[in-house]
């Protein structure tokens, strides 16, 4: 019987433990995406965070550069133009002086403004009314002004400057003609950029960068003799392309391998300013909550996994029992055939099935002979074994799938042939009452009468009809001497109910 009650609802409880796990799986699958979005969130905030700070610090210090560098080039300038003057070709030397560096910048980290004629010769110096002789022919920010006319403002790599590290920056002296009479120079010295260093609020591992538009290195935090002066691109990791001006680059830069964020501001300055922040330090508070967060929801995972297979194993064990009550529901203790309620509700199955496919049916009602004298004879206990003995023959004898034996009543079993017409249903019954004739040992030979109905029944018919022609069968047989095999005549009766 392959759609019994038991089978439906062992099914069901398999069903309802599948969709246990499947339900928490999606949901835990569901929950973990929502967390780990929810992070990247966070993360994605610590990022605009981190570069926000960092545009605003870079941006701070190109502001200070660019200002002071402004204001210094203007002293360049008013120099580089004044000196032309044919006016003050026959001032007395203080008065040149005062004419040429009134203006001049004197700030603290500022060198004084001098000035080379056209074979680099220096011939006036803001410091002093008397310069030394000094010849400047050689340095490049001479040679750069000599041979072009149109550089404007020349800002040098560092280099040692009257006993200091500075940069210079330096302007072309140009006569009406554009003819090349000299460069007038200035330095501003690497203190300035530490002590405007100094005012920012940095961490250990923070850098800030400055570069020529060259690329060139001029200064740098944390301070590093061995990168100043280098090209980015003359260093071992310096051939990647740099940060774009308002842009940011997350990695490992050129100078040292810690990975940071980097960010360059956008600006018209003559310098680069680039500042990096360590990526451990951009994302160390959500590091920390990410793992607190994670941590937790592995633990409320684990809980809920944990949970869920504790429930599908008891879905599960209930299920066998509740499996196991309904075969002993359904089973006869003493044969372990199926039991009269097993079959009558097989039979109402396979008569509708038969009705549906058009399908023959037929139905064995085995009688025990004599079985009360047997009883008598030599007990109630020894009537049982023989009881069980005619169940195994049965057994053996309706063995396909969908044949259903059971013990009707007493000593009277019935057999159900689901798609068996009579001739084969007839082979069944003779091979049980063989079988049964052929296990019982002499002199206490038990034999069994079999009575058999056969049809294919149609909706107008009735099940009960059936059982009484097998029975009406049974009685024939018993008539006929016992220990036979007696086909009821179909339509034994009018079938219908
Ligand atoms: P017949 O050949 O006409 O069937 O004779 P019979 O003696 O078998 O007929 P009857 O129906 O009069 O007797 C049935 C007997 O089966 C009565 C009862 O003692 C015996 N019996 C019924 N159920 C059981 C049972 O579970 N165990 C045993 N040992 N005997 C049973
Ligand atoms: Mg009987
Ligand atoms: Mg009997």
């Amino acid at each position: 019987m392959p759609f019994g009650r038991s089978k439906i609802g062992l099914f069901r409880w398999r069903l309802s433990a599948r969709l246990l796990i499947a339900s928490s799986i999606a949901t835990v699958i569901g929950f973990t995406a929502i967390c780990a979005n929810v992070m990247l969130d966070m993360r994605r905030g610590e990022e605009t965070l981190a570069r926000q700070s960092l545009e605003t610090l870079a941006s701070s210090i190109d502001a200070d550069l660019s200002r002071n560098i402004e204001v210094y080039d203007l002293s360049l300038r008013a120099v580089a133009s004044n000196i032309v003057l044919p006016e003050i070709k026959n001032v007395s030397r203080p008065i040149l002086q005062l004419i040429l560096f009134d203006h001049a910048a004197t700030a603290k980290h500022f060198g004084a403004i001098q000035v080379f004629d056209a074979e680099g010769r220096l011939t006036a110096d803001a410091s002093t009314l008397d310069p030394v002789r000094e010849n400047r022919a050689d340095e490049d920010y001479f040679k750069v002004h000599r041979d072009n006319p149109d550089v404007g403002l020349y800002i040098s790599g560092p280099i040692m400057h009257r006993g200091a590290y500075s940069i210079v920056l330096s302007r072309r002296i140009s006569g009406e003609d554009g003819k090349f009479l000299g460069v007038v120079v200035g330095s501003i010295r690497f203190t300035y950029f530490q002590e405007l260093f100094a005012r920012l609020q940095l961490s250990e591992g923070d850098t800030i960068c400055v570069l020529r538009k060259d690329r060139t290195i001029i200064m740098r935090r944390p301070f590093d003799l061995g990168v100043i002066g280098k090209k980015i691109s003359d260093l071992p990791r310096g051939k990647q392309p740099g940060v774009e001006p308002g842009g940011m680059f997350s990695g490992v830069g050129p100078v040292d391998d810690i990975p940071r964020l980097y960010v360059r501001v956008a600006s018209n300055s003559p310098l680069i300013v680039v500042v990096g922040k360590p990526i451990s330090d951009v994302f160390n508070l959500w590091r920390t909550e990410a793992i607190r967060i994670g941590a937790l929801v592995m633990a409320l995972i684990a809980f809920v996994l944990a949970v869920t297979l504790f429930l599908a194993r008891e879905i599960r064990r209930r299920a066998a029992a509740e499996d196991k009550l309904e075969e002993l529901a359904t089973t006869d203790a003493l044969t372990g055939l199926k039991n009269r309620r097993k079959f009558d509700e097989a039979i109402e199955i396979e008569w509708r099935r038969a009705v549906r496919y058009k399908t023959p049916l037929s139905l064995l009602m085995i009688d025990a002979d004599h079985f009360k004298a047997y009883n008598d004879t030599y007990g109630h206990q020894a009537g049982d074994q023989v009881l069980v003995g005619i169940a195994i023959c049965i057994s053996d004898a309706a063995t396909r799938a969908g044949d259903c034996a059971a013990r009707y009543g007493g000593e009277e079993f019935a057999v159900l042939l689901p798609g068996q017409a009579s001739a084969e249903a007839m082979m069944v019954a003779e091979t049980i009452r063989r079988k049964v004739q052929g296990w019982s040992d002499e002199p206490t030979i038990s034999t069994v009468s079999v009575g058999i109905a056969s049809v294919t029944p149609t909706a107008a018919m009735d099940w009960h009809a059936f059982v009484n022609a097998a029975d009406k069968a049974l009685y024939a047989a018993k008539a006929a001497g016992r220990n036979c095999c007696v086909m009821a005549p179909i339509p034994v009766l009018p079938l219908a109910a």
